[in-house]
């Protein structure tokens, strides 16, 4: 028998902002090797999400073979997304990344995702792989430089606050997702004081926060659900329990509503 919660995702619009898709090669659908799971085919990997109450979904590529990102590893990245995309469909709402400090590549790459492919999304930049202070070098300025004239928010995997405070004063209008930057439940009042001071901010929790009783309410109560985005980490996460956790939070329709889906539609201006 079907429970309210069950119920409830059916009658959601439900956009999954944090997922990654498989390089297209199709060796690696979890795109991270050594993981225990690999999804066989783009068509089950969308049935998977549409089982969960996936509606759409969007998010880069992450962590190409060994990690690291060259400007072909991040050009395959991207490519790859492109071909998940025309795979699946409108299902997928492609998002690239863009070499870190690289103006000069990323820069023409950004522009070319934008207005021949209809990239609306960057990211999750994640710069495991170098250091995270690259993410505030000047090479990787202009490219935020161009992302806020564009109106592409872009999701940050970044847990160092004083990288991101530097980004949002810098660029004020670039509206930046922070994936993955609540590190404990000790943590999250300081990130919650952060987004309310920039003004340019929204909240992407990570599962290992999402699941943590009372958290998501606290989140919704310190910045506004407003300010909430929707995003699992699929495939190295599960979306189902991460829809769950929402679910089970105690949280308005409206609120749901605008962390399920409008907050990005908002920011993307996709429809
Ligand atoms: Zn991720």
């Amino acid at each position: 028998m079907a429970n309210s919660l069950d119920l409830k995702v059916n009658t959601l619009e439900i956009i999954d902002s944090h997922i990654h898709p498989p390089l297209s090669n199709g060796r690696n659908f979890s795109s991270l090797p050594g993981d225990v799971m690999q999804i066989e085919s783009p068509q089950a990997y969308v049935d998977h999400l549409k089982q969960a109450g996936v509606t759409r979904c969007c998010g880069s590529v992450i962590r190409p073979p060994k990690g690291e990102y060259t400007l072909a590893s991040v050009a395959r990245m991207n490519q790859s997304a492109l071909e998940f995309h025309h795979k699946v469909g409108d299902f997928y709402i492609p998002a690239i990344q863009f070499k870190l400090g690289d103006p000069d590549n990323s820069c023409p790459e950004l522009e070319h995702y934008y207005h021949k492919e209809g990239v609306r999304w960057i990211g999750e930049i994640f710069s495991r792989s170098v250091s995270q202070k690259t993410l505030v070098s000047p090479g990787t300025f202009e490219i935020y430089g161009l992302a806020q004239r564009l109106k592409v928010p872009v999701s940050i995997h970044c847990t160092d606050k004083d990288i991101i405070w530097k980004i949002c004063r810098e660029f004020p209008r670039l509206n930046i997702v922070l994936s993955h930057s609540v590190k404990t439940p000790g943590d999250i009042g300081a990130w919650l004081q952060l987004i309310n001071d920039a003004g340019n901010l929204y909240l992407d929790l990570p599962p290992s926060m999402t699941s943590r009783y009372g958290l998501i309410k606290m989140a919704v109560e310190g910045i506004g659900s407003h300010k909430v985005i929707f995003g699992s980490g699929f495939p190295l996460r599960c979306s189902q329990s991460a829809i769950g956790s929402y679910l089970a939070a105690g949280l308005n329709d409206s609120q749901l509503e605008a962390i399920f889906s409008l907050n990005f539609k908002r920011l993307t201006g996709i429809t």
